[in-house]
């Protein structure tokens, strides 16, 4: 390969160098022309002349030059490159490309996140997505070689699999040479560690894939997220607290992250509960949050059982956990249930909770003990268990683990806001994959095959399409006229108005919000905002919140940025501000990002029969 980084070429003046990347930025000074020049690297200035002028910002070019050292006064110390520059003897643009949706050679924390996640592959252009990716795999490549060292195996486990429990719900996975039984995908690989330990592996670890159906959360990955995933056998509690200690510690320094405490406090469940109110704090003081200063510390002691809503109990983090041992006893007897301590340590920083593990119970009665204070029948323990109990009642060594996450501990490393910033392809907080349109409608023949049938009321992929269908029957029956715009997917009432070629006031802006806990919707022209406290007086109404994107998605069958002002079809409440009423023409998104109807403002009035105010500001 003939590519020079372009972060190389600082050693390399008066030499000429090929150089392959994309326009980052151009700035056309009539005569001469500059571009920085970006690849993985970084950027470097590149001076050419009329030829530079066909191209654009994100062509793919290949340059052939002379590296120039700058004149004292033109050196930029801002970049790594600022005291050189290119001078170009030939240029190939290698790919032409189009406008592009969104900018990349910013930081990107201002574009709104489903965007981002729809053109990912683009996104990471940018070069602080590709810092968080370099640092994640150096991050890995480090855990390798520590546990490398100390003699672990990385081994893989299933992943279509049965159900394992981690307090979520199960992603499960039709079977066709079974039909009408499914997989499970795995919320953790614990129950496979265990088994490689019954298996004589000893130490084990991988970059475990898990998979967790819970509901979405702003500061959680939906889906799946990375663990460490680590057992060991013939360890007790700290054993496996200090190689994962020892371990934190040897890739800090080598990243030279400071760590704020060494070794890490330990506290107990009852102590952090006094001291902070839960059992995940942030022990950095303002001075460390600007240092970057890591905080961790463990917890230790958490009772094993807790209460369940009907009376019963359930476990409070890993059911294959052992009590610490002086609660052996109380556990086989089932006695003193709610005062049983387990051997579970889990690891904090910056207040979140990255990692947790135990010491496992390794005797056939402990586990079942286990389950029945759980109140799981014989049959049940036996069906849903009975692997576990039968391999561990053939010599199963002691043994415990560990699973630090991986996203969430390079979320606090980089003092990114979003785990999503972490991993290269994350799903929409609402369960949608980056790019591709997962989940997705599968063909009727292919759920044949599967021995499945959709329930009427389920087949999503009618219910989007009828939105738009609808509105048009809406439209046709009333025999009102409109115009349908079919447009590149828009996101923004801006885009759509630019799009459209209309001005922003001509759009209207279909909000699904909740008033008192019920969902309205309110439309407003695309430039103004709902005056929020004369709605409320207007209407007598004490609470109004806009609604979740997923809220959206249940109650219209649609994503954001194509609801359509057409509340009666949703069946809930509709108000219009009096400006909506009043333009001779209103444009929406009818139920796609990709359609707009235009019309007249007193026939959108007239089909949809909202209830009309002046609440716009
Ligand atoms: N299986 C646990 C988890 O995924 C970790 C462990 O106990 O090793 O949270």
């Amino acid at each position: 390969m003939k590519k020079i980084n372009v972060q190389d070429t600082v050693n390399k003046v008066g030499q000429i160098v090929e150089l392959y990347g994309w326009v980052d930025t151009k700035r056309d000074h009539k005569k001469i022309v500059f571009i920085d020049l970006r690849d993985r690297t970084g950027a470097v200035q590149v001076v050419g002349g009329e030829e530079f002028k066909a191209l654009s910002e994100e062509d793919v070019v290949y340059i052939k030059g002379l590296v120039k050292k700058r004149p004292d006064k033109m050196v930029n110390q801002k970049t790594k490159t600022g005291n050189i520059e290119i001078e170009a003897k030939e240029v190939r643009v290698l790919n032409k490309t189009k406008p592009l949706p969104l900018p990349v050679n910013t930081d990107g924390h201002d574009i709104d996140e489903e965007v981002r996640l729809k053109y990912r592959y683009l996104d990471i252009r940018r070069p602080r997505m590709y810092k968080n990716l370099a640092l994640r795999s150096k991050f890995i490549d480090l855990i390798r070689q520590h546990l490398f060292k100390q003699d672990f195996l990385e081994i893989e486990t299933p992943i279509l699999s049965e159900t394992t429990p981690e307090g979520a719900r199960d992603f499960i996975v039709p079977s066709r040479l079974q039909p009408g039984k499914f997989y499970a995908l795995p919320q953790s690989p614990q129950q496979y560690k265990q088994l490689l330990m019954v298996g004589g592996v000893e130490k084990y670890f991988q970059i475990a894939r898990c998979f967790r159906d819970e509901d979405p959360r702003a500061d959680r990955a939906y889906g799946e997220f990375t663990q460490l995933d680590i057992e060991m056998s013939f360890v007790e509690r700290i054993d496996v607290m200090n190689l994962v200690e020892g371990m934190m510690i040897d890739i800090y320094e080598k990243l030279n992250i400071p760590i704020k405490q060494k070794p890490f406090p330990v506290f107990t469940y009852d102590e952090a509960i006094k001291k902070y109110g839960a059992d995940k704090f942030d022990l950095r003081t303002e001075e460390d949050k600007k240092n970057n200063v890591q905080a961790f510390a463990w917890v230790v002691d958490f009772p094993f059982f807790e209460k369940t809503p009907e009376g019963g109990w359930t476990f409070t983090h890993n059911p294959f956990s052992a009590p610490k041992p002086e609660f052996m006893k109380d556990l086989l007897e089932k006695k003193n249930i709610g005062k049983i301590l387990t051997t579970q340590y889990d690891l904090v920083c910056n207040g979140y909770e990255v990692g947790g593990g135990s010491i496992r119970n390794h005797t056939p009665e402990g586990l079942k003990a286990v389950f029945e204070i759980m109140g799981l029948s014989e049959d049940e323990i036996n069906l849903k268990f009975g692997h576990m109990i039968e391999a561990l009642s053939y010599g199963a060594p002691p043994h415990g683990g560990i699973a630090p996450g991986i996203d969430r501990l390079l979320t606090c490393i980089t003092g990114e806001t979003s785990i999503r910033e972490v991993i290269a392809m994350p799903m929409s907080s609402g369960g949608r994959t980056s790019i591709m349109k997962a989940p997705s409608v599968v063909k009727e023949e292919k759920l044949k095959e599967l021995g499945i049938s959709l329930r009427q009321t389920m087949k999503q992929s009618e219910t989007q399409k009828s939105v738009f269908e609808n509105i048009k029957n809406l439209l046709d029956v009333n025999k009102i006229s409109y115009k349908l715009i079919e447009h590149k997917p828009v996101f923004t009432s801006e885009d759509a108005a630019k799009i459209r070629g209309s001005s922003l006031s001509l759009g209207a802006k279909a909000l699904i919000m909740k008033a008192d806990k019920k969902p309205i919707m309110i439309v407003v022209p695309g430039d103004k905002k709902v005056d929020t406290s004369t709605f409320k007086k207007l209407y007598q109404i004490k609470d109004l919140e806009m609604a979740t994107r997923e809220e959206v998605k249940t109650i219209s069958g649609v994503e954001v940025g194509a609801v359509p002002p057409f509340g009666n079809l949703f069946k809930i409440p509709l108000y219009f501000d009096q400006t909506i009423a009043d333009n001779k023409t209103v444009f929406f998104n009818a139920g796609s990002h990709s359609k707009s109807i235009s019309m007249k403002g007193s026939d959108l009035e007239k089909v949809t029969k909202p209830i009309v105010g002046k609440f716009s500001k």
